[in-house]
């Protein structure tokens, strides 16, 4: 494993930095094209109209300041928003969206297709801004760019489809012409966690929009600016002011404002916080999805191709740093195969380049915080106090990064030891011996958590009887995290404590609409028609029964 020194940013963010703050120890890793003045045009973005449009026109308007992970200085201020200024923001998007609604679904597409070329063209912007305030690999943030652009693209090319009317056959075939119509929820709140600020923040936007809701999105206070960026980004598209709006302020407070507003929430984070979610969704009788956290494990096979089961392991363990929800943090390895893949991964974890740095350079990043570093710390120290051993990394890295933690393999893993079963969310995976399929799936489907999971193997077949006996809202068979996530026509979501309902394909928009039947009648009202016994009418209609049993219909 290369552990480089600090790297200063090598793009344009490594031009003069101009601290917004004017506050001398503000990050210097600032994007060179972040001006005071783009900074502005970001920040204008957030939905203030109670305490304030911008700090700097509001007396005394608070602002806060995340810390940067590469250096662990202050990013740039950014105003916070009160519970109040998420009221408002939600009656002004109820007031605009009607107008929103009435558009076709091509004239909304048309947007998200001119956001997708914008997307493509600048994405260098918001792979800087992810990276300053999240401290990912550039790689890592790309994905993020291409995860948003093809979810763009498809709902464009596919919203209509999915948002179809569906034609059903009536009460009285013939008489009756019956239709399931999709009616837009309204406005629709949208919470998103830090982890992948840009994906998240954006990705269910996009089909909410598209099926004619006007969104409130809250910011993560770690990521601010990149979900201000992506709106930004939205306004040149074309979408209207008050359609989509970004509010800020404290997590619990805004969000829990945000709930007691909108129409449906759509939220992401942790289970803990899910649950208070869901109960707090409950009691308004709004629907809500919830992506939630995972503990995933990755099983393989005794025929697995070892060298490809270790390079899909190390690709999905430290993906992101270790922090995303697919995630794999267990890998449960046949007996005959363990030796052999266990020496296979070490050498691919060795080989991961661990770095701050704004290009390509970099396989594995920082951690986003000091509590992400602390969590992680922990986990491993109580795993190993209680008897657990370190093949690889095992600490962290402050020689690379003030949050960094090394790419960690354990074994010897045993229930007691929190990171046996408790998400760790970093980059630490540990190994686990299993005696054959069966042991391999009692082992993947241990805990609570359904979200992802994964199986290596060349016999197909048996990898697929597997997979569907995994308790897990996806499995990747040969890959170890991102070809189920990365196909945006499939639903993504989790089962047991990793959630409920699906983002994208056909689930990931219906679920921001309503379900209307529009029955009409080419007769008049049902019933016996005037003048007809009721006798004469209840006789009609069992001679019509058994037709229609006659001729198998329904
Ligand atoms: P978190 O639950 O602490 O925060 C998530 C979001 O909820 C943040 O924007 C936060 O400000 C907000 N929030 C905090 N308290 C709230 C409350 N009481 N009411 C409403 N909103 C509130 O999660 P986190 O630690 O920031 O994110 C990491 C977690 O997210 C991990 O568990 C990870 O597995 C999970 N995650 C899941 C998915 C998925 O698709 N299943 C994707 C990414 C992350």
């Amino acid at each position: 494993m290369t552990a480089t020194t600090h790297t200063p940013p090598t793009s344009a963010a490594s031009q003069a930095v101009d601290s917004g703050a004017g506050d001398a120890d503000a990050s210097p890793l600032r994007p060179g094209w972040l001006t005071d003045r783009r900074l502005a045009s970001l920040t204008r973005w957030v939905a203030r109209p109670v305490s304030g449009r911008t700090a700097g026109e509001s007396e005394g308007a608070a602002t806060t300041t995340a810390v940067a992970p590469y250096d662990a200085k202050p990013t740039a201020p950014v105003p916070a928003g009160t519970t109040g200024d998420v009221a408002a923001a939600v009656a002004a998007a109820r007031r605009v969206q009607p107008d929103w609604a009435a558009l076709s679904v091509p004239a909304r597409a048309a947007g998200l297709h001119r956001f997708h070329d914008l997307l493509v063209e600048r994405q260098d912007e918001v792979m800087d801004l992810i990276q300053w305030e999240m401290g990912k690999a550039r790689f890592h943030a790309w994905q993020e760019v291409l995860q948003v652009a093809n979810i763009a693209r498809h709902y464009a090319r596919q919203g209509a489809s999915y948002l179809a009317d569906h034609k059903v056959r009536g009460a009285i075939p013939g008489v009756t012409k019956v239709r399931e119509v999709r009616v837009p929820k309204g406005v629709v709140g949208i919470i998103s966690p830090w982890n992948y600020p840009f994906y998240l923040g954006i990705g269910d936007a996009l089909p909410a929009l598209l099926a004619g809701n006007a969104v409130v999105g809250k910011a993560d206070p770690q990521t601010p600016l990149t979900l201000l960026w992506a709106r930004a980004l939205m306004a040149e598209a074309g979408l209207p002011e008050h359609v989509w709006q970004v509010v800020t302020g404290p997590g619990a407070a805004s969000g829990e404002a945000l709930i007691d507003h909108v129409d449906y929430i759509a939220f992401t984070g942790s289970t803990a916080t899910g649950r208070l979610v869901a109960e707090r969704a409950a009691r308004r009788l709004i629907g809500a999805s919830l992506e939630l956290g995972g503990k995933n494990p990755l099983i393989v096979r005794a025929d697995a191709d070892l060298a490809q089961a270790a390079r899909g392991t190390v690709a999905a363990a430290f993906a992101n740093t270790g922090q995303m929800c697919i995630h794999i943090e267990r890998v449960i390895v046949h007996t005959d195969a363990y030796d052999d893949f266990r020496e296979a991964l070490l050498a691919a974890t060795s080989s991961q380049r661990l770095a701050q740095t704004f290009d390509l350079s970099a396989d594995v990043g920082s951690l986003a915080s000091q509590a992400q570093l602390d969590k992680v710390s922990q986990h491993v120290e109580d795993a190993v106090a209680k008897g657990a051993t370190v093949l690889a990394g095992g600490r962290p890295r402050p020689d690379v990064g003030p949050f960094v933690y090394a790419p960690t393999v354990l074994e010897g893993v045993t229930e007691e030891m929190d990171l046996c079963l408790g998400e760790t969310f970093g980059p630490v995976v540990a190994l686990y011996r299993a005696s054959d399929d069966e042991d391999a799936l009692r082992i993947a489907n241990q805990g609570t958590a359904g979200l992802s999971a994964s199986v290596f193997s060349k016999d197909l077949t048996a990898a697929d009887a597997l997979a569907r006996r995994i308790r897990a809202g996806s499995v990747n068979i040969n890959d170890g995290a991102s070809i189920a996530a990365g196909s945006v026509e499939a639903g993504m979501g989790g089962v047991g404590d990793s959630g409920l309902g699906k983002r994208h394909g056909g689930e990931g928009i219906r679920r921001f609409t309503d379900s209307q039947t529009v029955a009409m009648s080419r007769m008049g009202p049902l019933g016996p028609p005037p003048g007809m016994a009721l006798e004469r009418f209840v006789a009609i209609g069992n001679a019509q029964l058994r037709a229609l049993r006659r001729l198998k219909v329904r």
